[in-house]
């Protein structure tokens, strides 16, 4: 079982909340065709998808 986690890529730190696991390749916020996320760790609001850095990782 993996999941993807997205990173962004100014401060390098989690945009989602660790809670918030996406099972596959099914990002529901990455499909929305406004794409608006505020960043998990920095708190800047991300308004394009390519700041994200989408990294798939294991799950324990
Ligand atoms: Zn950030």
């Amino acid at each position: 079982m993996s999941r993807i986690l997205a990173i962004h890529r100014d401060c390098g730190g989690p945009a989602t909340d660790d809670d918030t696991i996406y099972p596959g390749d099914t990002i529901p916020f990455l499909t929305e065709e406004e794409f608006a996320l505020t960043c998990f760790t920095c708190l800047t609001e991300i308004s394009d998808r390519s700041e994200l850095r989408l990294t798939e990782v294991n799950q324990q």
